[in-house]
């Protein structure tokens, strides 16, 4: 069908998995490369990382969300360059594909703001590999105290979380509940106070983006929880069994969680393109880029600006899913011999969750919602954002199980260098 266009989509994060479902209908050939064989499901990652989900309810094979759709073909291969001009693009492990259009929905990386060490030792939160890697650190590290009662006086158990955003905070929340319930249990010799949890925030507040009575309410929770929250605290070097605070403090810790902040992929820098803040591509109002109306870029790469503004959306799974969503009607249009139409976000509000029991909710109006209600209210949300109803039910059921039973159930650490 040489008539057909070829729609070339990068990335199979929220922009790229919701333009590729939205182009089912579309008379284009779709082919969809993304260096995972899955899909990352990024707000539950915290919950990999502290052993209350599997990594399956997390990350979704891509071919199998798309075995409905007949016109998309997936491969797995690293994007190595874009070349706007060309309209091609190259990757690290197959031959170049050609496109008549293109949707970039690359994603981020973790921003360490050069702070000394902390590429080396610090342990991000930004994709399944991360969370991985640091639930695996954490349970180590336990089995590392047991054996050797000097390292728990040494200070070695002890968390610092930086960054009091949503990620920041929910990841202090679940880690100080597998803290002070599992791992209580599991190593009761251990007193909690040579088990601290730190949450550290450079600015005034945790949560800025939320209100006063959420932002304090936040607060509680996380002390309830055993989280010392300490805010106007920098990072200024961290190493492998301590951080050093910019006030010259010293924490001793061998686990120091980063949440603190991203830049768009490096990928960007080839494309000859003017970059905006954080290295992120400034789009048109339709999400394409200036000078290629056949380019799209959408999710945590991607600039777009509020509509009269030049504040730009938020990087948010809710906005890269309905970015991507939106790429995917331009696509239809241009195809149909129609002009594109801007992007608008609904946003349906912002949400984070503490522990058991225990989350944030503000709608766009600016209304509040927290406690047990915005907890549930928070769990059925992002069961329906899962990608499939197989991840809903194993979330359900993890869920379900540690509600009643106080219980983490995923407490191994399988290594793959021993029989
Ligand atoms: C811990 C955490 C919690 C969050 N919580 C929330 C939340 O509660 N609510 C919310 O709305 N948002 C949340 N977010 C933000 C949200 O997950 C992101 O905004 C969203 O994932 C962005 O989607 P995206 O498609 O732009 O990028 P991504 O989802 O990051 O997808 C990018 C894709 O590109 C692929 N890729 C990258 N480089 C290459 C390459 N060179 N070659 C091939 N493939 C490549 C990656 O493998 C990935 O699959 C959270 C994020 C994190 C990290």
């Amino acid at each position: 069908m040489p008539d057909r266009s070829r729609v070339l989509v990068l990335g199979g994060g929220f922009g790229g998995i919701g333009a590729v479902k939205a182009l089912k209908k579309a008379e284009a050939d779709v082919v969809l490369v993304d260096q995972h064989d899955y899909h990352t499901f990024q707000p539950l990652l915290y919950q990999v990382a502290s052993d209350l989900i599997e990594t399956t309810t997390v990350g979704h094979q891509l071919r199998d969300l798309f075995h409905d759709q007949s016109n998309v073909t997936v491969h797995e291969a690293t994007v190595a360059g874009i070349d706007l001009d060309d309209r091609s693009v190259t990757f690290a492990e197959m031959a170049p594909e050609r496109y008549d259009q293109l949707v970039i929905g690359l994603g981020a990386i973790v921003n360490f703001f050069g702070v000394e060490g902390a590429e080396e030792h610090a342990f991000p939160l930004y994709t399944l590999a991360d969370a991985v890697r640091l639930r695996t650190h954490v349970l180590e590290v336990w089995e590392d105290a047991d054996r050797d009662r000097s390292l728990v006086e040494s200070g070695a158990l002890n968390v610092a979380i930086v960054g009091g955003g949503p990620t920041g905070v929910e990841s202090a929340g679940a880690l100080a509940e597998l803290y002070r319930r599992d791992f209580a249990a599991d190593y009761p010799e251990v007193p909690p106070d040579k088990a601290r949890i730190v949450l550290l925030e450079a600015g005034d507040d945790l949560l800025s983006m939320f209100r006063a009575d959420i932002r304090r309410y936040a607060r509680r929770a996380l002390a309830d929880r055993g989280v010392e929250v300490r805010t106007g605290e920098v990072v200024a070097a961290v190493e492998p069994t301590q951080v050093t605070l910019k006030s010259g403090e010293v924490i001793p810790t061998r686990t120091l969680v980063w949440g603190a902040g991203l830049e768009a992929n490096p990928l960007v820098h080839g494309l000859g393109v003017d970059l905006q803040r954080g290295g992120r591509l400034p789009t048109e109002p339709d999400g394409s880029l200036a000078g290629h109306p056949e380019v799209f870029a959408v999710g945590d790469i991607a600039w777009t600006t509020v509509e009269g503004s030049d504040r730009a959306l938020p990087q948010l799974g809710s906005v890269a899913l309905q970015a991507g969503e939106h790429a995917a009607h331009s696509i239809m249009r241009l195809e149909a011999g129609k002009t594109t139409e801007p992007f608008h976000y609904h946003d349906k509000g912002t949400m984070a969750t503490i522990g058991r029991g225990a989350a944030v909710v503000q709608t766009k109006g600016g209304r509040t919602m927290k406690g047990r209600t915005a907890w549930l209210a928070w769990g059925a949300v992002h069961l329906a954002l899962l990608s499939t109803g197989e991840d809903r039910a194993k979330a359900a059921v993890d869920w379900t199980w540690a509600g009643f039973s106080h219980e983490r159930p995923g407490r191994i650490s399988v290594r793959t260098d021993q029989p």
